[in-house]
């Protein structure tokens, strides 16, 4: 039987199990998995527990890597020695996603990544990234406010607008120069790593989009805000997905 869909890997978190005790279980948001089925991919979760062997041999039999949103990377990773504010690191989550990153980059497979995910993309390529906006930036653009937690509406916490840069990839695909989307996050991208370029930007100069300086070669797209949760609002986001799983179509 001839494959008709791609398999996207989605890397895994772990969390508590709701049968107590010691028990915890490997866990992705369902928003995700319902993502990339309707953009017609076929969607795997990377068990947690994977070592780098495992890594390798999922990388060589799947067409393309999601990485989720979640906690904040672990500092050393890019170079930086400060720990203020930084929240919810996973060491084991760090390194089970870089090894993914650069499983999929020795293959040139197709990389989708989503806040965290961005983040870690441009971590695992050398990039860094600012610890906390507020301490380190200190712009008015509303990132993540305790207001916009508690308001957590179908639009997804805070929101603002995006500036798209012409000549980038995001541009080609949305075919606007602006649009709004939804923020949830207190960290995001500083030095862009060697490979990569910025697609889009909020007001205040923070990086919302990164993508691979040549997505023909290799498909590479991170965004800081979260497309999943918006695609009913805001369509374009769909979009997104769908470039994606083509992508990975061709691989
Ligand atoms: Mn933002």
């Amino acid at each position: 039987m001839e494959r008709t869909k791609p398999i996207i890997l989605i890397a895994s978190f772990r969390e508590p199990s709701s049968h107590g005790g010691d028990l915890e279980r490997d866990a992705v948001e369902s928003s995700y998995v319902k993502a990339v089925l309707d953009a017609g991919g076929d969607p795997l979760v990377v068990p947690y527990g994977a070592v780098e062997e495992d890594i390798i041999e999922l990388a060589f039999i799947t067409d393309g890597l999601l990485l989720p949103g979640g906690g904040d990377i672990e500092p050393t990773h890019y170079g930086e020695d400060r720990r203020e504010k930084i929240e919810n690191v996973s060491q084991k989550r760090d390194e089970l996603e870089l090894m993914l990153v650069k499983a999929f980059l020795t293959k040139k497979k197709p990389i989708f990544g989503i806040c965290r995910g961005a983040q870690l993309i441009n971590v695992a390529m050398g990039g860094t990234l600012y610890l906390d906006i507020g301490t380190d930036v200190g712009t008015a653009t509303q990132h993540w406010t305790e207001e916009g937690v508690a308001v957590a509406d179908q639009f997804g916490f805070d929101r603002h607008t995006v500036e798209i840069e012409e000549g980038s990839a995001l541009h080609t695909y949305f075919g606007m120069k602006e649009t709004t989307v939804n923020s949830l996050h207190h960290q995001s991208i500083k030095d862009v790593a060697k490979g990569l370029r910025v697609g889009a930007r909020a007001k205040d100069g923070i990086i919302e989009e990164i993508e691979s300086v040549n997505m023909e070669e290799h498909w590479i797209l991170g965004l800081q805000w979260h497309p999943e949760a918006i695609v009913e609002l805001h369509p374009e986001n769909k979009i997104l997905f769908e470039k994606f799983i083509q992508a990975a179509h061709k691989i």
